[in-house]
């Protein structure tokens, strides 16, 4: 792992790639910014200019998913940004040294880059029985968390188990598992939930942290309003079955062969903030509703303590009932789930009143 003092662009062009490439690459995440043709020529100038972000990674109780991502993006340039553009000095997970020889570089990282350097967390706290459900280096590892976040310029929470407490923290909750902010309160602190997080959405933060000196606008729960500002119900492209009251009725059923919207089937997307329609998987090949299954809302807070993933989001107890749509929509104002039962509602009715779709089972009361 070498030091903070090297720009990224030094260090991709020892590793051979063309300048070229890093202007596409710069032109890329200029887009999945929103941002314009300027901003574009400003990440590049940043990034052959200013000195990686020193970046130190913990991990607490945590199944290392997000690592995974992290370190598996499809896209080979990517790939190579991710490994290049932050200085990593500590990362217990991929670093070759260990024992007291990690604790070492711990420490000198931490007195190096103090007040510079970002706290990435990968995992959360457990605080019950002294935070002695996960130790690290011999000591609980809330202690850890603390210390170094309190030399460090920012905090990113990396992953639903960072952000919301994930699987650890589902009733009953034996280790007291918590969220990163119960513990640090006095930090900017970025969200990336997700489980895991998508590594575009990753890279995509770092690039912009050490592109524009730091953090991005976050929404009011703290997630980038630039990945998690849509529902995966916004961009899916199933969106239209749904418009036209076209669902799956059972697994492997004619209109899923069809590919019609699960929404019936339990699919979260209207009720999940995520980037996971718009950006796919594996270098956008796919995401879970391409292969079939509803969203289960992994980015979402308590995901886990919202019930079966199959079970509808709401109760519609419009369908094949209702025959004024605009009752439907003034009914509808305010929650989002509500606004979803309008909206299947009133394509139910539209089908009521035109001729139906053979390949399409008849509504019933639900
Ligand atoms: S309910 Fe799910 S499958 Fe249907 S359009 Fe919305 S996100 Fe896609
Ligand atoms: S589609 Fe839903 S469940 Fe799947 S990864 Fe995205 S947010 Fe999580």
């Amino acid at each position: 792992m070498s030091g903070a003092t090297e720009t990224f662009y030094s260090v991709i062009r020892r590793q051979g790639i063309t300048r070229r490439s890093f202007h596409k690459f710069c032109s890329l995440t200029a887009s999945s910014f929103g941002l314009g043709p300027l901003a574009a020529s400003r990440i590049a100038n940043a990034l052959e200019t200013k000195p990686r972000m020193p970046v130190i990674w913990l991990h607490g109780l945590e199944c290392t998913c997000c690592s995974e991502s992290f370190i598996r993006s499809a896209h080979p340039l990517i790939k190579d940004v991710l490994l290049s553009m932050i200085s990593l000095d500590y990362d217990d997970m991929i670093m070759a040294a260990a024992g007291h020889q990690a604790e070492a570089i711990l420490e000198e990282a931490r007195l190096r880059y103090k007040g510079r350097y970002v706290l990435a967390v990968e995992g959360n706290p457990p605080l019950n029985e002294g935070g002695m459900f996960c130790i690290d280096g011999g000591k609980p590892f809330v202690e850890r968390l603390r210390w170094m976040a309190e030399s460090s310029m920012a905090v990113i929470a990396w992953g639903t188990c960072a952000s919301w407490g994930c699987v650890q923290a589902a009733k009953p909750n034996p280790t007291g598992a918590v969220p990163i902010d119960k513990v640090i309160t006095d930090k900017p602190i970025v969200k990336v939930p997700g489980c895991p997080p998508i590594a575009e959405v990753m890279t995509g933060l770092v690039t912009f942290i050490t592109t524009f000196g730091r953090l991005p606008e976050l929404d009011r729960q703290g997630r980038p309003k630039m990945f998690y500002s849509e529902r995966i119900h916004d961009k899916c492209y199933r969106r239209s079955h749904f418009d036209a009251g076209q669902f799956v009725e059972a697994w492997d059923d004619e209109c899923a062969r069809k590919g019609y919207c699960l929404y019936k089937m339990g699919c979260k997307g209207p009720t999940t903030y995520n980037a996971c329609s718009a950006l796919r998987w594996n270098g956008g090949v796919s995401f879970p509703i391409q292969s079939g299954h509803g969203c289960f809302g992994c980015s979402e807070d308590g995901f886990w303590d919202k019930g079966s993933f199959y079970d509808r989001l709401t109760t519609i107890q419009q369908f094949g009932i209702e025959k004024n749509a605009d009752q439907i929509g003034m009914a509808a104002a305010g929650a989002v789930g509500l606004t979803v039962a309008a909206h299947a509602a009133i394509t139910a009715v539209k089908r009521l009143t035109h001729k139906p779709d053979r390949a399409v089972r008849k509504d019933k009361p639900t």
